[in-house]
């Protein structure tokens, strides 16, 4: 069971950006910016240390959306920033591989 499958399947409700055979993208439930997206890949895949060559057209598939949800949010121009965290000490809290689209402000670089 993994939350982010679940969101995928359309099992557990959530606000759909984007959705085609590969990849979904939908807003964080607790955004961190007025634009605050997530791209994930509708295959289970842990984090992006679990990504193997054979999964380089759909990461490549994977920017190509965020890319086009920056166009659509207005972020291109502003700026924005992709974000993927892994494991721990990052603060990945799903296991399932996922693109942060944060954007809509002036951000910080914090640890
Ligand atoms: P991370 O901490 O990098 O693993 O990111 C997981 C993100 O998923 C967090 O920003 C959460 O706010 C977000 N999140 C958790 N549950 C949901 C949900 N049901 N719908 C949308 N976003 C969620």
């Amino acid at each position: 069971m993994c939350l982010f499958c679940d969101i995928a399947a359309g099992k557990i409700p959530s606000k759909i950006a984007y959705a085609d055979d590969s990849v979904v993208a939908f807003h964080d439930i607790a955004p961190q910016a007025p634009v605050h997206l997530l791209v994930i890949p509708r295959k289970h895949i842990e984090s992006a240390h679990a990504l193997t060559e054979a999964d380089e057209p759909l990461l490549g598939h994977m920017f190509a959306v965020a890319r086009q949800l920056a166009e659509e949010t207005g972020t291109a121009k502003s700026g924005y920033r992709l974000i993927t965290n892994v494991g721990a000490d990052a603060g990945q809290s799903v296991p399932h591989l996922h693109l942060h689209l944060l954007g809509g402000k002036q951000m910080k670089w914090e640890n």
